[in-house]
């Protein structure tokens, strides 16, 4: 009997393909990434001037998908023209974001924050598109506000989360996935591991958040999407699972949210 090899199929949700040291060099950043079996990149907006960019390099790379969206760190940009014209943008998208709230920055009002990240759920509920969200130091405020704002009706991604075990499972109730990115492979992490080892597999996703958030082996360097597979293998090891079985599912638990 011969068994027919399909390689790990893998999909990068969270990657700045536009910033500097990505953009430069594109195209053997994707060969390497396909190479390495990641197949698909979601790339979230985080200010309005980066929109248009990220718009063409959907256009231009096979396997690019862009979302829009206004990041907490940009909140000062905030007006209701801003979001005219994310309301004009973001239907040529998989989703909104990234949104949130970060309470680690300084130098950002919180009340900017809440009202930039409010006033953009209620626009994904409106047009139905799921949220990708960024959260630090802010999951009461950010916890409420979802509820408030009913995001079950169009679900998102905690990318990046850096919550307990506890905040993961709100999340999953509100109707949102648990993105794991490369902080699970750093040799001081605690909560990532906690949270990756009893939110089952249907719950998470995979991103790399390149350039930053390298996983190990190559701390220092600057990450990109071909990495991604140090994260899975992380995961796999965790959750004693092969790689293909992490590949499978974290893919169509990203494929059912953003249908890419
Ligand atoms: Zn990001």
């Amino acid at each position: 009997m011969r068994q027919t090899v399909t390689a790990p199929m893998f999909i990068d949700t969270h990657c700045h393909l536009d910033a500097p040291p990505l953009a430069g060099r594109l195209g053997s950043v994707i060969a390497e990434a396909r190479q390495a079996g990641v197949a698909k990149y979601l790339v979230p907006g985080v200010s309005p001037t980066g929109w248009g960019e990220i718009a063409a390099l959907a256009k231009t790379w096979e396997g690019v998908f862009p979302a829009f969206g206004l990041h907490p760190m940009h909140a000062e940009l905030y007006s209701a023209e801003v979001l005219e014209r994310l309301a004009n943008h973001c239907s040529g998208g998989a989703a909104i974001g990234e949104i949130g709230l970060d309470y680690l920055l300084a130098g950002v009002p919180r009340e900017k924050q809440l009202v930039a990240f409010r006033d953009q759920l209620r626009l994904a509920v409106a047009t139905g598109l799921p949220v990708l969200i960024h959260c630090r130091r802010a999951f009461h405020d950010l916890l409420q506000i979802l509820r408030e704002e009913k995001v079950a009706q169009v679900g998102g991604v905690m990318h990046a989360f850096s919550g307990s075990i506890e905040t993961a499972v709100e999340c999953i109730r509100l109707g949102l996935q648990i993105g794991v990115a490369g902080t699970v492979t750093y040799r001081n992490a605690v909560r990532p591991l906690q949270v990756v080892r009893s939110i089952p597999l249907e719950h998470l996703l995979l991103e790399t958040d390149a350039p930053d958030m390298t996983p190990e082996p190559y701390r220092g360097k600057s990450n990109e999407p071909a990495l991604l597979v140090e994260t899975a293998k992380k995961v796999a090891a965790i959750k004693g699972l092969s790689l293909e079985e992490v590949a499978a599912v974290t893919t169509a638990n990203a494929d059912r949210l953003l249908n890419l």
